[in-house]
């Protein structure tokens, strides 16, 4: 298969040992995450060669970061930036299927991200180029490190794939709908949530009532692109060249959400890679993300095919 690049910040993560707040919870898990290394695992799983670049700090957290994604056979080329500490993500678990995530990110090493990161050649040589909206927020250096990525994938006819991934606590709304919508606007494959397209293209989509004619006219008016809207328990649609497909979600126990957009998009992006139709791809988007939400990590769980095809039972749905 064609080789998939992404770039983006991956960070120490400690989860809660058990429900209650990290006030007086005082055991925690030591594991990673970040959403581009979330997908660069799940593509790799599904048998995908994939190449992540990011920085971490040269410290133990920073080298736990590679050891565990190169272990996932991801091809991770990380700069060591001696200047900044690897960034930390807590988690804290609030009820059954219930998290909440805190980030001690500002001023990381992930942050400081810079366009000289990303060899030569290599945009030109991949078969697909993937960011969030996460990266271009993080800081200047970031934002252009994606931009130049883009422009060179575009320059090269290398296909963009963007997930709009709005956190708010990276940036105001007006500040995220220019900076995102800018990467919306030159990408091929668009992921985001009905509230996340609404974020980057104002007046585009209200609330839940996302039609394939709003959407193709205000994001998309040449109706080149491909949009995915994830829908979380309703399951996701695919808009392109003016039509849609719907396909609704798995019902399955939830045990933690945290990662299943990304288990989604890796899914998705297998599909893309061997010209798979919008409803193929979008019912192995779906099966990764059902399959994420009945684990707890936030991508140890990614599935390969097999684990696929053990997921869901003769009949198509989840065997619990
Ligand atoms: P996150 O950023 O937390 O990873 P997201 O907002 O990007 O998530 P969601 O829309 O919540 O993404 O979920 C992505 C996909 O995962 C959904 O389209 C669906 O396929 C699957 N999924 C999510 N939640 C559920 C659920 N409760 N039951 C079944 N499938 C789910």
């Amino acid at each position: 298969a064609p080789r998939v690049l992404t770039l983006g910040e991956t960070m120490g993560l400690l989860t809660g040992g058990r429900i209650g707040s990290l006030a007086h919870v005082s055991e925690a898990h030591i594991g990673i995450g970040g959403a581009e290394t979330n997908v660069a695992v799940g593509l790799s799983r599904l048998g995908v060669p994939v190449t992540w670049i990011g920085r971490v700090g040269d410290d133990s957290l920073g080298r736990r970061v590679l050891r565990e994604i190169r272990g996932e056979g991801v091809d991770a080329r990380a700069l060591l930036d001696p200047e900044a500490a690897t960034g930390l993500m807590l988690k804290e678990l609030r009820g059954p299927g219930m998290s909440r995530v805190y980030y001690y990110r500002a001023g990381s090493a992930g942050s400081r991200l810079a366009a000289t990161d990303v060899p030569a050649d290599l945009v030109e040589s991949v078969g697909l180029v993937h960011l969030t909206g996460i990266t271009p927020l993080l800081s200047d250096s970031a934002h252009e490190a994606c931009l130049s990525v883009v422009q060179r994938a575009r320059a090269g006819g290398v296909r963009v794939s963007f997930d709009v991934n709005y956190r708010s606590t990276l940036a105001p709304a007006d500040v995220a709908a220019d900076v995102l919508g800018e990467l919306v606007r030159e990408a091929d494959l668009v992921f985001g949530s009905p509230e996340e397209l609404a974020y980057v293209v104002p007046g585009a989509v209200t609330d839940d009532s996302v039609t394939v004619d709003e959407l193709t006219r205000t994001l998309d008016p040449t109706g080149a692109r491909e949009i995915v809207v994830k829908r979380g328990a309703d399951g996701a649609s695919t808009y392109t060249q003016g039509s849609v497909v719907h396909a609704p979600a798995h019902r399955v126990d939830v045990v933690d959400t945290v990662g299943a957009g990304d288990a989604f998009v890796a899914g998705y992006l297998s599909g893309d890679l061997q010209h798979w139709s919008a409803t193929e791809k979008l019912a192995r988007a779906n099966t990764c993300g059902a399959a994420m939400c009945t684990t707890p990590g936030d991508w140890e769980a990614a599935p390969t095919p097999a684990e696929l095809e053990a997921f869901l039972g003769a009949d198509g749905d989840p065997v619990q």
